[in-house]
């Protein structure tokens, strides 16, 4: 009798958390982007999608939480602590990636729409606080911790809340262009610098929309690597292209851009024969 062939490794299953309350700017669009990249590596991916009044499992690889007004922000909140899963599958060892609204809700608290101070998840070790100046709102340009792998990171930010983070996490990166966690949420050593995101083992916030998977093909793998072990590389020729577009178009960075930006020659005439910039 022929021998069995080995079995598949079974479907990465990527949890989307309430994108119809949390899923501003297309964040929705990570879970796709984390999907894809591991079809296009022959592995099997399942996107499961829950919707506000659903039950999240506790079973998936990877969660995705995408970012909110207050209102949703805070429903979303209170069901999450009230069904518990996405606390069991962080004890499993499941990885978590939280945009904005996504990262308020992770840490321990933030503030509600009525402006009273709400519980978060407490999976993350931050608090989130009403910012006293103007919203945030532009280009966000964050150079990530230099043990993270990660290049200079894009995304887009549009938020009032600052976040302060505790010792038990660590910032994403150092903000180069844009605002970030705000005023209270440096923890990189500079007292003049803003810091993005927060993270702690497998639980990553930032942020940065975009989408930042999207927009940072790289932070998509470092995540993947997480469930799955190291991946093989792929062409992202199209995605640094696009990298390359959004890092020139935050302000300061054009001129950076020149210096250290400069896409490879191919990525370059790719760039000019779609946009026919001659
Ligand atoms: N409602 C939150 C704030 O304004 C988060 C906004 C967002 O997710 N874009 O701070």
């Amino acid at each position: 009798m022929a021998p069995e062939p080995p079995a598949a490794p079974s479907a990465v299953r990527v949890a989307l958390v309430f994108p119809d309350l949390l899923g501003t700017y297309g964040d929705s669009g990570n879970a796709v982007i984390l999907a894809q990249r591991l079809r296009w590596r022959g592995r099997a991916a399942e996107i499961v999608e829950i919707n506000a009044g659903g039950a999240v499992p506790d079973s998936c690889d990877l969660y995705v939480i995408g970012g909110g007004e207050d209102q949703p922000q805070s429903l979303a909140a209170r069901e999450l602590n009230i069904q518990r899963s996405l606390h069991r599958a962080v004890d499993r060892g499941a990885a978590v990636l939280a945009v904005c609204a996504g990262l308020q809700i992770l840490g321990r608290t933030f503030v509600g729409p009525d402006g009273i101070e709400q519980p978060g998840l407490d999976l993350l070790d931050c608090v989130t606080v009403r910012g006293r100046g103007r919203r945030a709102v532009g280009e966000l340009v964050v150079e990530p911790a230099a043990n993270s792998g990660l290049p200079v990171m894009t995304g887009y930010e549009n938020h009032g809340g600052v976040t302060i983070l505790s010792p038990g996490a660590q910032p994403l990166g150092r903000v180069r262009t844009g605002v970030g966690n705000g005023q209270d949420g440096d923890a990189l050593g500079e007292a003049s610098s803003l810091a993005d995101g927060a993270v702690n083992g497998r639980v990553w916030g930032t942020y940065m929309h975009g989408p930042v998977l999207a927009r940072n093909p790289t932070f998509a793998d470092l995540l993947l690597g997480l469930v799955t072990g190291p991946l093989s590389p792929l062409d992202d020729q199209e995605s640094e292209a696009l990298r390359s577009e959004r890092l020139q178009a935050a302000p300061g960075e054009a001129s950076r851009g020149a210096r250290r930006w400069a896409p490879p020659p191919g990525v370059a005439r790719w760039v000019r024969s779609r946009h026919r910039v001659r």
